[in-house]
């Protein structure tokens, strides 16, 4: 076993921590959030540090980089500022898809300006049937003369309002002997046009994601919008899960670490009875607790990470690192919390950001209770759904 840290990672961290510093400080952020909006022109600031394509190969444009890039650069994003870490997982694993699954055209009109941040693509799968249910999905698609028709509802589509276009999962085809799996595909659906209609959701929590509710109405997309194979648009998306709950994890590592930094300090800097509050016990503890938690969810997410970087089967850890870092975040944010007093309810101090924020991991992007109805099943328990 190796913990050395290595220092090509320890760079991108110090890199990250720097650019956010002059690009995003605390009080950008809080404007940000306030205005329930990241301006485009970040994109193309963290596109020129290598960040949007930070696995995407040279080829297309990419930094090249190995996948535990990809988790340091969410995790640090996140600690500062979570609904761009959201935002940023969301491009990640579009580009992903369209690595994975899409054709040599669509790869080469496409990843070069994802990774540019000239094209900004939102992901439409939950719908207001349900997100957990994703197989009953009702939105889909019909060809007719060369072209794709898509009618339905996605909700909770994040990046939808300034995104360019939305990968759209639907059915395509007839359901086979109850394979509701075999009948999706992925088209890649223009935003900007009549059919497409967007609307901003007011959320309580990351709340700068741009996360929308988006109707399709005959909304049109050439024939080679197709991402992948007809019907096997769910298979493809199977395939990116492992590498999703990783990145879920390292969000939730960046909050939790976030919350626990400010209360170490706060805990320092704050008198009461004429000493540090840091100096009672009662305030100690809760905090070594959460460093405690801490070192658990990090080990375990970059465990899996290194699993996945070496091709191996990392389901299994990968579901935990979710599970235990979306938890662990909600549970840190609040003894955290409790540590400033009323200044943790006060909008300026990023903690009652970090603590709204949080509430989103249980349940996205798969709620904890379907992880865990996975890894029961992975301990040989029958299927529980
Ligand atoms: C800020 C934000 C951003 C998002 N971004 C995106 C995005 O970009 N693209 C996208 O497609 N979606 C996105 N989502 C949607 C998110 O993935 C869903 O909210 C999530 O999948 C849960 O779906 P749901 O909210 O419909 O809950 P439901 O599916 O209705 O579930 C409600 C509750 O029932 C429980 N439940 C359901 N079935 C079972 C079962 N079999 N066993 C045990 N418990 C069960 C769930 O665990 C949950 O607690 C986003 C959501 C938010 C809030």
């Amino acid at each position: 076993m190796n913990f050395e840290v290595v220092a090509e990672h320890q760079m991108l961290r110090d890199s990250v921590r720097a650019f956010m510093d002059s690009v995003l400080p605390e009080k950008t952020i809080r404007e940000y959030d306030r205005a329930r909006k990241i301006p485009k022109s970040i994109w193309p600031l963290l596109a020129a540090q290598g960040w949007l394509g930070i696995t995407v190969p040279e080829s297309y444009g990419g930094a090249g980089g190995d996948f535990m890039h990809s988790v340091i650069l969410c995790e640090e994003l996140s600690s500062r500022f979570p609904s761009l870490g959201t935002d940023w997982l969301l491009t990640s694993m579009t580009a992903r898809l369209l690595q994975e699954a899409g054709t040599k055209e669509q790869k080469e009109h496409y990843l070069p300006r994802l990774v540019k941040g000239e094209f900004l693509m939102g992901f439409g799968m939950s719908e207001p049937s349900g997100g957990t249910d994703v197989l009953g999905l009702k939105t889909h698609a019909t060809l007719s003369q060369g072209q794709w028709h898509v009618h339905g509802q996605k909700l909770y589509t994040s990046l939808a309002d300034d995104a360019d276009a939305i990968l759209v999962l639907c059915k395509t085809e007839p359901e086979t002997l109850g394979k509701k799996a075999r009948a999706l595909s992925l088209v890649l659906t223009d935003r900007h046009q009549a059919g497409v209609t967007v609307r901003r959701l007011d959320l309580m929590g990351m709340r700068a994601a741009c996360t929308c509710e988006v109707f399709f109405d005959d909304a049109l997309a050439p024939q080679s919008a197709l991402v992948g194979e007809r019907g096997r648009g769910w298979y493809h998306l199977l395939a990116s899960l492992d590498e999703e709950r990783i990145l879920c994890a390292a969000m939730y590592v960046g909050i939790t670490r976030a919350a626990l930094e400010q209360a170490v300090q706060y805990a320092k800097d704050r008198q009461a009875f004429g000493r540090s509050i840091g100096e009672f016990q009662a305030v100690q503890h809760p905090l070594a607790e959460v460093a405690t938690e801490l070192e658990q969810i990090t080990l375990l997410t970059h465990k899996a990470a290194w699993l996945l970087s070496q091709g191996r089967d990392c389901a299994r850890e990968a579901a935990m690192a979710k599970l235990a870092a979306t938890e662990t975040a909600l549970r840190a944010t609040d003894k955290c919390m409790r540590i400033l007093g009323g200044y943790g309810l006060v909008e300026e101090s990023p903690m009652e950001r970090l603590f709204r924020d949080a509430r989103l991991g249980p349940f996205s992007p798969i709620s904890n209770e379907m992880v865990k109805n996975f890894l029961g099943e992975r301990m040989g328990l029958p299927k529980s759904y």
